[in-house]
């Protein structure tokens, strides 16, 4: 390898974001922005239009990674959905970071349900024998009306459907839910669908994240015209613990300990489902302070 060929430095364009998790991998950023781009509450990609890196700008970065990361042994592909990139490429990546980053353990990657119907069975496979480990989906919400309402572009049963597609390629599948976004309206019934999805999917970590109405997002401007009415603290730990009631999973994790929740819930289900629904109900009754609006963040 000519290390001098190196450009020093990762080529990390506008918003980067990945999950909390992830927060000591190597970043690697093949795609840009998010091919969907559509729903209503997001406004992680509005400012970049989907590409594919060039494969001359992710081997420099892999190259980078490999001379200057060697403490790290994950590696994560931003941006919104890398599972989207055709599978040669794709398979060409992963080869390159077992040739180049032979330490690291595991692969993940964000995938939406668009990206996920475009792959085989056998290419998923493929992926994770190539060391593709773990991928995390936005799943939000079961229920229909909202999930078009929030222009997810795709119904439950599809997303169901794909999550399954996940699990029987053996990946590791970590899926968020968003509380709030059905608005006060529908907040309960939307609680227990999710629940439900959650059930038939059988994800390996669940992440609970409170709704955060964006500036410049089409649910801001339908906040602004009165369509959409932010659930309060009380029916937000009320939708938590609907939620959980009807998330009966094999094994896994539920958290919602992310910074834009008013109260942090982790339990291993099935076995912590009570402790969770005890401890929400603590908070219920005013007995635990939930977190300040001013310490939540995104
Ligand atoms: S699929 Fe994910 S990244 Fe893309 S617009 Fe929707 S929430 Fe944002």
């Amino acid at each position: 390898m000519d290390y001098n060929r190196i450009i020093d430095g990762m080529h990390y364009e506008g918003n980067c974001i990945r999950p909390p998790s992830e927060a000591n991998s190597i970043l690697l950023q093949v795609t840009l922005g998010c091919s969907h781009n559509k729903c209503t509450f997001c406004g992680t990609y509005k400012d970049k239009r989907f590409a594919i890196k060039s494969d001359e700008i992710i081997l420099n970065d892999i190259l980078f990674a490999s001379k200057h990361m060697r403490g790290q042994d994950r590696a994560f592909l931003m941006d919104g959905d890398a599972l989207i990139i055709p599978q040669t490429r794709l398979l060409w990546i992963l080869d390159r970071i077992r040739e180049y980053l032979p330490w690291v353990k595991r692969v993940g990657a964000y995938a939406n349900t668009k990206s996920i119907s475009m792959k085989t069975p056998e290419e998923l496979k493929e992926l994770r024998e190539k060391g593709l480990g773990i991928i995390f989906l936005g799943v939000e919400t079961g229920d229909d009306e909202v999930r078009k309402m929030v222009r997810k572009g795709s119904s439950a049963n599809h997303c169901i459907e794909m999550g399954r597609k996940l699990k029987d390629a053996d990946f590791k599948l970590s899926v968020t839910v968003l509380l709030g976004i059905a608005g006060a309206e529908r907040s309960l019934e939307h609680a227990k669908a999710t629940g439900e999805l959650l059930s038939k999917m059988d994800p390996d970590y669940i992440g609970a994240l409170t709704v955060m109405v964006i500036p410049g997002t089409p649910l801001w401007e339908q906040q602004r015209n009165g369509e959409f009415h932010l659930p309060d603290e009380l029916r937000l730990l009320q939708e938590l613990r609907e939620m959980i009631i009807h998330t009966n999973i094999t094994r896994g994790l539920f958290f919602s300990n992310h910074a834009s929740n008013y109260l942090p819930v982790k339990a291993r289900l099935p076995r912590g489902k009570q402790d969770a629904l005890n401890l929400i109900d603590s908070a219920l009754r005013g007995e635990i302070d939930l977190k300040p609006e001013w310490m939540r963040a995104l």
